[in-house]
């Protein structure tokens, strides 16, 4: 399951547009992964993590 480093995520949202599925901006504002171990849905996670601007994904 993919995690998101809090005290990196800048909270740009990129994640959450590329798939709303996995990711949303919880209540501290940052980027949490909502999916568990057996997410099925169709977004390229590896996609998801190069594209944060700052490396907050990892998996
Ligand atoms: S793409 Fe990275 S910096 Fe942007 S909200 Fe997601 S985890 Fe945070």
């Amino acid at each position: 399951m993919p995690k998101v480093d809090k005290e990196k995520c800048v909270a740009c949202g990129t994640c959450v547009a590329m798939c709303s599925d996995c990711f949303k901006i919880a209540d501290d504002g940052k980027a949490e992964c909502t999916c568990g171990d057996d997410c099925k849905c169709d977004c390229n996670i590896d996609d998801v993590i190069s594209s944060c601007p700052v490396g907050a994904i990892s998996k």
